[in-house]
């Protein structure tokens, strides 16, 4: 799922401005379920920006809603009058949510109060752990399942660095905390699937003109499309 974060409170006050009318809109589907910008919390965050501007003694119209996905037009229809009557909306969906929106209803003042920041998989309440970037190729079937790009601090597509020790990665994350060599975890998967021989298998080099450094992508399914 896509995962983000609320940005803090003064950066959402800065891009909100002197504007009057605001605008909260959350999107009920990857941001709600990772608890950061479903409709709950864009409750929350227009409560907060009521209750500052009540006390700094600024008349500001704060309101709130959600679309089911920020990403798709068509719900967005439904929540169309509400953004007609806001000076600026504060999404709270994922990036891909905020520019839809902004460019559906453009050149309306659409505005992030959220930081979207990875592909993640849920570890425990409350907890995600990045496992992919979207590449365009993927690669993790001949690497037991486990990916590289992701996982190995430095992206290593054939086999560990010399820093790799005891199982863990040269490089501390950004908590300090330690982080696992992909390269020793992907050995120990080969090994319980018996198929340690991929290790020491020549692969091919990775197109990575199909991943986003290569310009924006398009994904066209002819097959889908109606007739
Ligand atoms: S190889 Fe690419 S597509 Fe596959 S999991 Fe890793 S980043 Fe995602
Ligand atoms: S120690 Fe392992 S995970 Fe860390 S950079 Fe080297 S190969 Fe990648």
């Amino acid at each position: 799922m896509i995962t983000a974060e609320r940005k803090p409170l003064d950066e959402i006050l800065e891009l909100v401005g002197d504007k009057k009318k605001i605008l909260v809109a959350g999107c009920d589907t990857c941001v709600a379920i990772c608890l950061t910008g479903g409709e709950k919390e864009a409750e929350i965050l227009a409560s907060e920006l009521r209750i500052l501007a009540e006390k700094d003694g600024r008349a500001v119209e704060v309101e709130h809603t959600a679309a089911i996905r920020q990403c798709e037009w068509e719900y967005l229809d439904m929540i169309a009058d509400k953004v007609a009557a806001a000076d600026v909306v504060l999404s709270m969906a994922c990036g891909i949510g905020i520019q839809s929106l902004a460019e559906k209803f453009a050149p309306k003042l659409v505005m992030p109060a959220v930081n979207t920041n990875m592909l993640g998989m849920p570890q425990e309440h409350a907890v995600w752990l990045e496992r992919c970037v979207a590449c365009g190729e993927c690669r993790i079937g001949l690497t037991g399942g486990i990916c590289p790009v992701v996982r190995c601090s430095k992206s290593l597509m054939n086999g560990p660095c010399g820093g790799s020790h005891d199982g863990l990665c040269e490089v501390t994350g950004p908590e300090k905390e330690e982080i696992e060599c992909a390269w020793a975890l992907i050995w120990e998967r080969l090994k319980a699937q018996g198929r340690e021989e991929l290790m020491f298998t020549d692969r091919p080099p990775k197109d990575w003109s199909k991943s986003s450094s290569g310009g924006p992508r398009k994904m066209v399914r002819e097959e889908a499309k109606p007739v």
